[in-house]
């Protein structure tokens, strides 16, 4: 029987996710790859439990993780049922929907009927009745916002889920669904974009936004899929999103190498690896409230969970940061 480390709090900080009641852990554990069912149930459930007993309180899942397209969920559900539904009150457990997952016209995008169905069909795969967070998954350019806005409304309302979020939404659309959302009474807890050192999309308005609006955020792919930490630095292991070349897989170009061996000498200066330093670089920012990592086995999480203890840099680190990324 599983018995979760009573030390579990100590060491991991929780931040306050923008304006709300909720603090995430700093780090937070994604299901997109390695949970499915083509990957080994025991490797899946070892990191599951290995976060929860260093402080990551918070799952990210959505409805087409696997592969197969919801097997993580039902992957996420086992574990649940074997280990950690004594704890359900301490996790914060998240869906999403938008990308394609089922044939036909209600598969897949933003309309009030896709997202409420997959929600049902989410809570059964992980046998809960509800989730703490349910996101609308990516902007829909046919559906009005309203609809979509008024889905997740709904959702929150009729008890399925206790707060709503918005994944990929630019900042011009997260202005609009956040004000949506406070008008209908369920304020927008988080945004969900993707943000690493190759990737700074969030930094020319989306963070203003948030800020404004009182929305966390928890950033996807902060090490770039693992570009951004030792792991290319000598070749391509054989057990890597790269070497078993995934459908899904960093982009390794030689340039971004060299970039990544520049840095990482910064993080061994600063005592981190490059994988903690990229991790606290994300985290710099007010508007972030955590980083949400994916992993292939339990060494990359408690790599990971190290970071908390030094977040800070020093305006040279940053500067020479900067230098780097600019080539
Ligand atoms: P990361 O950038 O954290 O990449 C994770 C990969 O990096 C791991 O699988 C591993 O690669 C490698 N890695 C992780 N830690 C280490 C370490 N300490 N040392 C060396 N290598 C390491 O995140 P992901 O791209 O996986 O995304 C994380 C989560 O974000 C997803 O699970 C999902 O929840 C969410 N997400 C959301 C999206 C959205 O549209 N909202 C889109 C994509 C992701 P390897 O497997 O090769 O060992």
């Amino acid at each position: 029987m599983y018995l979760a480390k009573e030390d579990r709090y100590q060491n991991m900080i929780y931040k306050r996710c923008g304006k709300s009641g909720i603090r995430l852990p700093v780090i937070s554990l994604g299901l997109w790859l390695n949970f499915g069912g083509d990957d080994p149930f025991e490797n899946s459930r070892a990191m599951i439990r290995r976060a929860f007993d260093l402080g990551i309180t918070h799952f990210d899942l959505a409805n087409n993780y696997g592969p197969p397209p919801g097997s993580a969920e039902e992957t996420f559900g086992e574990i649940l049922a074997k280990d950690l539904l004594p704890y359900r009150d301490q996790l914060i457990i998240s869906s999403k929907a938008g990308y394609d997952m089922w044939p036909g016209p209600y598969g897949e995008w933003g309309s009030r009927k896709y997202l409420v169905s997959s929600l049902d069909q989410s809570l059964k795969r992980m046998k809960l009745s509800y989730v703490d967070i349910f996101y609308h998954h990516r902007p829909d350019p046919d559906t009005p916002l309203e609809e979509t806005m008024g889905a997740l409304d709904f959702i929150v309302r009729s008890g399925r889920a206790l707060y709503a979020g918005i994944s990929n939404y630019s900042a011009n659309d997260t202005l609009k669904a956040a004000k949506m959302l406070r008008e209908m009474g369920t304020p927008c807890l988080i945004h969900q974009p993707r943000y690493n050192m190759f990737d700074r999309w969030i930094e020319n308005g989306l963070t203003h936004i948030l800020q404004q609006e009182g929305v966390g955020s928890i950033v996807f792919s902060p090490l770039d899929q693992g570009a951004l930490t030792d792991r290319y630095l000598l070749g391509v292991p054989s057990g890597s999103r790269v070497g078993m070349n995934r459908r899904f897989k960093p982009n390794i170009s030689e340039s971004k190498i060299h970039k990544v061996r520049m840095l990482n000498e910064i993080a061994f200066k600063r005592g981190q690896t490059m994988a903690q330093m990229a991790l606290a670089w994300v985290l710099r920012l007010p508007e972030v409230t955590s980083a949400l990592i994916g992993s292939s086995k339990v060494e990359q999480i408690e790599d990971a969970v190290k970071t908390v203890s030094h977040l800070e840099f020093s305006a040279e680190d940053l500067e020479r940061i900067e230098t780097i990324l600019a080539g």
